[in-house]
């Protein structure tokens, strides 16, 4: 009885449903049993929705047929066009060297997939929502104390292991699955057998080959269905090499933000942190291929009607060499609500540190945080100034970041 209660309140607090197929950690930390799909053919169709703008503009024509027009729910100018799997590291090349970002587009194994996307957009309501809660500022008790236990080594070497251990984190390569299991076993040691706190593996992602997201929860105390998400992604991607031979070292795109997440992590479970509200530390699988892994959390979640209440996506933040502001928060695609809470929060527990924020709109589907802003839910992200300019390439190195 007292198993079965445990488990129980593993699997509630865990927030997923079995459904989406989440997969227990194992107590080995071996791999546990594939569902996912296998590498897609290199001429497998994919059909992706972008910005009028990166099509036309950004020349992602070159890579895309059978183009249609639609809009999202801010009346933002939208394709669906066709291309094929082998071609999406030349997109995401593509839209870096012209718009110097990552992202662009969403991504759907079949055109019903992709017009259901679009049909169901919530973008609009996300945005302009009232806060799904009422923010407040006034953790200083628990925050002061934590900034003085963050280490800078800690950041740094877990940036150096992904990036130099996982060279490529490609969705469909073997580095870009262990990549995810040894993310999924540092932070089940990291949360050292508390009850209540568990991590699993979300395979319910139908596109993300085999490569899984990680979900880290700790059950709130007070207000359990009410779930604040923390991410991040764990793939990479480059220009140069393909498949399994891809070199894709990804230090600041995107182990830096599996790195703060990490530390963070570590911090509040060395601190016996309890929230009152269900945390969910999340490392998104296939981010760099149309925002998979987020784009199915974030609908399973819908679809499961979980009330989460802010999202906060952390993609590219240890680049810091040249001027500008240090920390931009995105305002595009993100619920002004959250935007706003976002630079209080910085001003607040940040103003005296000598950092200094900024803003910056990081155009359509830029990172994770817009699976949640589609899926209706308030969303926002962190993100370093001046960008670092070896993202996508075997450049994006640990010694070339700051
Ligand atoms: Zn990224």
């Amino acid at each position: 009885m007292k198993w079965h209660a445990l488990l129980l309140s593993l699997s509630v607090g865990c927030a997923l449903s079995t459904a989406h197929a989440v997969q227990p950690q194992t107590s080995s930390g071996a791999e546990a049993t594939t569902l996912q799909r296998p590498a897609p053919a290199a001429n497998a169709p994919v059909y992706i929705v972008t910005s009028r703008d990166s099509y036309d503009r950004s020349g992602l024509k070159s890579f895309l047929t059978g183009p249609t027009s639609h809009r999202d729910s801010t009346g933002n100018e939208l394709v669906l066009a066709e291309t094929r799997a082998d071609q999406l590291p030349k997109l995401s090349e593509t839209i870096h060297e012209t718009e110097r970002r990552c992202g662009g587009y969403f991504a759907f194994a079949t055109k019903d997939e992709a017009m259901e996307f679009l049909r169901s957009d919530r973008s609009l309501q996300a945005m302009n929502a009232a806060a799904a809660i009422a923010y407040t500022i006034d953790n200083q008790a628990t925050v002061t104390p934590w900034l003085s236990q963050v280490g800078e080594p800690n950041i740094r070497n877990t940036i150096s292991y992904l990036s130099t251990t996982y060279t490529n984190r490609y969705y469909s390569t073997t580095k870009g699955r262990n990549a995810a299991l040894w993310i999924r076993d540092t932070w089940q040691g990291l949360i050292n057998g508390r009850s209540d706190a568990s991590v699993a593996l979300f395979t319910g992602c139908t596109d993300c080959s085999t490569q899984p997201s990680v979900i880290l929860t700790i059950t709130g105390t007070e207000l359990p269905n009410e779930i604040v998400v923390l991410g991040g992604h764990l793939d990479s991607i480059s220009s140069t090499g393909s498949g399994e031979n891809m070199n894709a070292p990804g230090a600041d795109d995107d182990a830096s933000g599996i790195a703060v997440l990490t530390e963070v992590l570590r911090v509040a479970m060395a601190s016996g942190y309890k929230p009152k509200r269900t945390v969910q530390f999340m490392a998104y699988a296939a981010e760099e291929v149309g925002l998979r892994g987020s784009k199915a959390v974030a609908n399973a979640y819908k679809n499961d009607g979980k009330n989460v209440v802010g999202m906060l996506q952390l993609d590219m933040t240890d680049y810091n060499r040249a001027g500008g502001y240090d920390i931009h928060v995105v305002t595009d695609y993100s619920s002004a609500t959250l935007v706003q809470f976002l630079k209080d929060l910085f001003n607040a527990y940040m103003g005296s540190s000598g950092l200094t924020l900024g803003t910056e709109a990081c155009g359509y589907a830029c990172s994770d945080h817009a699976s949640w802003t589609n899926a209706g839910y308030p969303a926002a992200r962190y993100v370093e100034g001046p960008r670092t300019p070896n993202m996508h390439t075997p450049n994006d190195t640990l010694v070339n970041l700051g």
